[in-house]
C-alpha cells in the first residue's frame, strides 16, 4: 500500500490545501509568502497529528493557517485575516481572527514580544 501523500501543495513559499472540489486555503499574497510553513516545519510542529491527517485536507488547511499565523505573530506582523477587534485580558485591545469571542483571557499576541505591525 502506498504511503499517503499530503494534499497540501507547497511550492516556493506558496501553500495551498486542496480537495477535488477546489481550494480550501488561498495562497498568501506574495509580500507575505515568507510566512508560509514548509512541509518540514509543519511535520515538526504537529508531530503525530500531522502524520495522521495527511489525507484530511480540511485539517491540513487549518494546520497551514495556524502555522502561518504563529510565524506572523512571532514577527509582529498582523495576519490579513485578523480583522476583528477583541479585548485580551493580557494585552488589551488587539486584532484577532473573527472566530475568537470579543473578550478573551489570552490571544495569539500574548506570546509575541514584538509590537504588532499592520501588513504592508
Ligand atoms: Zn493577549
Amino acid at each position: 500500500m502506498p504511503s499517503p501523500t499530503p494534499r497540501v501543495h507547497l511550492s516556493q513559499g506558496n501553500s495551498t490545501a486542496s480537495t477535488d472540489s477546489g481550494f480550501l486555503l488561498a495562497p498568501l499574497p506574495s509580500n507575505l509568502s515568507r510566512f508560509d510553513p514548509s512541509l518540514a516545519e509543519l511535520a515538526a510542529h504537529f508531530g503525530d497529528e500531522w502524520n495522521c491527517n495527511l489525507e484530511n485536507p480540511e485539517w491540513l488547511a487549518q494546520a497551514v493557517k495556524l502555522l502561518r499565523e504563529l510565524k506572523m505573530v512571532d514577527a509582529g506582523v498582523i495576519p490579513p485575516w485578523f480583522r476583528t477587534q477583541a479585548y485580551c485580558e493580557n494585552c488589551g485591545e488587539v486584532l484577532v481572527d473573527g472566530a475568537l469571542p470579543p473578550r478573551v483571557a489570552g490571544c495569539p499576541w500574548c506570546k509575541s514580544d514584538k509590537p504588532p505591525r499592520p501588513v504592508q
